[in-house]
């Protein structure tokens, strides 16, 4: 490992890192560090890297760590995170967007209402980066990102690139059939004309009902089961009494009761006990799994 690191080092300086702390790439602000951390500036650059490591390690690509918790034992394999040269939108036709898979959401969702383009508004309500919404097709108030996608461009673990068109992909809630072993480059999205004043009062619409039904300014990831079908799990988490559960600093929002926090010095360990309580005791009340949104990586401390 140590050549490896001198020569992964001399390589590619300062894009890349050894024992990165990743608790700072998550909404959750948790978890331990990164084996090695790599931030490609370009796709060249990713596949140079790429054939360095030969396959040898675990890859994961993380995205704005919105919806992602992190283990206390940190990742044991590489995490490639895209760098903001990946965060770019072109208008390449007057229907087309193409959009750097860095790009955050609310970046594209801003820049579709400045150049009166319809279609994105949803987006402005997540937080995350466009390759994280087409992995967990995101979405929101009844539009997802699968609505307005035409294409995407990958590469995968070994080296192989590739675009899929969107019948290429089958989409559900919160997931498609996307190989694993692939990092999503760009997307092309749908663009639609449309007015300026009626985007923006949408946007200001749906901001002020996330803000009236979720909690904001907390360390959390979002939603944390999945709606299991015609039921929705912040309900059935309610209504099983587990609104005031908390393991050590992890906790239950009081605004919505899917979403699970880390009120500050919380471990990883904590998320997932309060996790598996949520999980057994709406299990006992509704005789119904909750599946996660919520994806977990990494290894747990030996000491948890
Ligand atoms: C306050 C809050 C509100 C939220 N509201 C919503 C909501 O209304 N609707 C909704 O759907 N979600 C919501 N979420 C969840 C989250 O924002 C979305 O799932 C988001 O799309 C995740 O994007 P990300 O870039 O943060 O992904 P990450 O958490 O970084 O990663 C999620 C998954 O995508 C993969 N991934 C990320 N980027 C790439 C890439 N370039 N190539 C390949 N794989 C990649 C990761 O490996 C991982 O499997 C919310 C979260 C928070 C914290």
């Amino acid at each position: 490992m140590k050549l490896e690191k001198n020569k992964l080092l001399v390589k590619f300086g300062k894009n890349i890192s050894f024992k990165e702390n990743l608790s700072k790439y998550s909404w959750f602000n948790l978890g331990g560090p990164a084996e090695i951390f790599f931030k490609p500036d370009s796709i060249e650059q990713l596949i140079d890297f790429l054939r360095t490591i030969k396959n040898l390690h675990k890859i994961i690509c993380l995205g704005a760590g919105s919806n992602t918790l992190v283990r206390d034992g940190g990742f044991n394999g590489v995490v490639i995170k895209l760098s903001p040269k990946f965060s770019y939108i072109n208008r390449v036709e007057k229907n087309i967007l193409e959009v750097g898979a860095g790009t955050l959401d609310k970046t594209l969702s801003r820049f579709a209402a400045d150049h009166s383009i319809a279609n994105f508004e949803f987006l402005s309500c997540i937080p995350g980066s466009i390759g994280g919404a087409i992995i967990m097709n995101s979405g929101c108030y009844g539009d997802e990102i699968s609505n307005i996608l035409i294409s995407i461009k990958t590469i995968d673990f070994n080296c192989n690139l590739k675009e899929f068109k969107r019948d290429q992909i089958k989409f559900g809630y919160r997931g498609t059939n996307l190989p694993q072993n692939l990092i999503i480059l760009s997307a092309k999205l749908h663009a639609k004309a449309g007015d300026k004043s009626l985007i923006n009062e949408k946007i200001k619409n749906y901001v002020k009902n996330k803000k009236n039904s979720q909690p904001s300014q907390i360390k959390t990831c979002g939603s944390t089961f999945k709606n299991p079908k015609d039921k929705k799990a912040w309900e059935l988490i309610k209504d099983s009494n587990c609104n005031l559960l908390s393991f050590g600093k992890a906790s239950i929002s009081k605004k919505h009761c899917n979403f699970f926090v880390n009120e500050g010095g919380a471990s990883s360990k904590d998320i997932e006990k309060l996790i598996e309580s949520v999980r057994q005791k709406v299990f006992q009340k509704h005789n119904v799994k909750l599946e996660l949104e919520l994806k977990i990586i990494g290894e747990t401390n030996n000491n948890g």
